[in-house]
């Protein structure tokens, strides 16, 4: 499978190295060059298998011509071995035709561990076959920083720098960065906000002697291969409720439009995906852009459901790409509009989001009175960023079952979760020793000059 950027002017890459490049050379964003179909027999034949045979299945004609079917196959094993359940994404039912599909399980207790312990694993894999080293850095308002120190602890082809706003994390997620002892983590505690760790990072980038240098690599969540981790599970969910025979709807908590756009991806693949619901906390760019009001930065809002407090969406880019009929040039006029506060869609491009897309957007109340009442009727106790989902998912139901994303489990956001529902969620029994491991952390100066300094002082020879 080639790779090609949503902006047209980049050359045409493997997967491997899409995966190893991240951000395309034209400021575009990778995707496959054609979508791979799979047919209804295909996607019968998924139902009852183990996660990660289904994992295998999905995955690989992206993969096909960078990997070796044996060797993926491994690199999947490894990625899912260290979940807390053996269904790795089991699906709940919350009430009639109402589903949560609880992504949770894994190592840092939110999904972005789907796409980071397989990357943590692609990584580890290309570079030994190449016998190269890069240094990974990223910018992380909690669950991404978390996700990719547990990922790639201790592999050794890496070196990986987080950089955190100092202060501005929740606790659980500030030790899941500084308690792993494994050399090749270095969590840094910017004197800043997250802003502040994004752009030091896109300086870094932009920084051509440094970038070589230390032969920088990001795992955002623009680099496609975490897309492609997320597609598995809205297969698994689906087929486990009647799939293909049966159409289901899925509600996303959305941020920066990753995990929606994997469900995309799995529709355009033949899954019979009817609706696809963005839920939105008050930062709200993406409810506002689908209802047609144009796609427009506003300040962002400090929510309760912090992962999802962002304002310009990263992977929109991509959904955009297929609704202006896969035009690179127009795609790269309007982030080129983004660059001046936003722009407005065509009339032909929204027919096509809304083809597929729905979205709602919740308040602060609204949230912690669905985690109050999804413990009052349903018996779970749900992190914000899901209650968000549950919300939005309520407002858009149909006969079609509906599944809404279980993206955080509650004791992520301890506090949120007791001020809703007076109950405090307990950490995992695997992590329970959490508060007594001893921290690890680097404070820095929101420096470039200082921060470059410091990760070419410590990464290993
Ligand atoms: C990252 C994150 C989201 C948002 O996901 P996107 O792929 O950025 O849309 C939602 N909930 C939680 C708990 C997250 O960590």
């Amino acid at each position: 499978m080639k790779y090609i950027s949503t902006r047209g002017q980049a050359p045409e890459l493997t997967f491997e190295e899409a995966m190893l490049t991240g951000l395309a050379r034209d400021g575009g964003l990778y995707l496959p060059a054609e979508i791979p179909v799979m047919s209804q027999d295909e996607i019968a034949a998924l139902a009852g298998l183990p996660y990660e045979d289904i994992a295998f299945r999905v995955m690989w004609p992206y993969v096909s011509g960078s990997f070796a079917e044996d060797e993926f196959k491994q690199i999947i094993a490894r990625a899912y071995e260290g979940f807390g359940h053996d269904a790795r994404a089991p699906l709940k039912q919350l009430n009639e035709n109402h589903f949560l599909l609880e992504l949770f399980h894994g190592p840092t207790l939110a999904f972005k561990d789907f796409a980071m312990q397989l990357i943590g694993q692609l990584f580890q894999a290309a570079l030994k076959r190449r016998e190269e080293r890069v240094t990974i850095v990223g910018a992380t308002s909690g669950d991404t920083g978390s996700a990719a120190i547990e990922a790639f602890r201790g592999l050794d082809a890496v070196d990986v720098f987080i950089l955190f706003p100092h202060g501005r994390v929740s606790e659980v997620q500030r030790r899941q960065m500084t308690t792993p002892a494994d050399s090749n983590v270095h969590a840094l505690a910017v004197d800043g906000d997250f802003d502040d760790c994004q752009a030091a990072l896109k300086d870094m980038f932009n920084d051509f002697d440094f970038r070589d240098g230390v032969k920088l690599a990001g795992v955002n969540s623009i680099n496609f291969a975490r897309v492609l981790a997320q597609i598995v599970y809205y297969f698994s969910a689906a087929v486990s409720l009647g799939a293909p025979h049966r159409k289901v709807s899925f509600t996303v908590p959305t941020g920066n439009f990753g995990d929606i756009f994997a469900g995309y991806l799995a529709k355009r693949m033949g899954l019979p995906i009817d609706r696809l619901v963005v839920a939105t906390n008050q930062n709200d760019i993406l409810h506002r852009c689908l209802s047609g009001e144009g796609y427009f930065k506003g300040d962002t809002i400090p929510s309760i459901s912090p992962s999802m407090d962002i304002q310009v969406s990263s992977n929109f880019e991509r959904a955009l790409y297929y609704a202006y009929g896969e035009d690179g040039g127009a795609v790269a006029q309007l982030m080129d509009e983004l660059k001046n506060g936003g722009f407005n869609v065509s009339q032909g491009a929204m027919e096509a989001l809304r083809e597929s897309f729905d979205s709602g957007r919740v308040s602060e109340d609204e949230t912690l009175a669905t985690i109050k009442h999804t413990l009052t009727h349903s018996a779970e106790l749900v992190c914000p960023h899901t209650a968000v989902g549950i919300k939005v998912a309520e407002e858009h139901r149909a006969d079609t079952p509906m599944i809404t994303l279980a993206t955080a489990h509650p004791a992520k956001f301890p506090a949120a979760v007791e001020m809703a529902s007076d109950e405090h969620p307990p950490l995992p029994s695997r992590m329970s020793d959490l508060y007594e491991r001893p921290e690890r952390v680097t404070r820095i100066a929101n420096d470039l000059g200082i921060l470059e300094d410091h990760i070419r002082r410590h990464i290993a020879e």
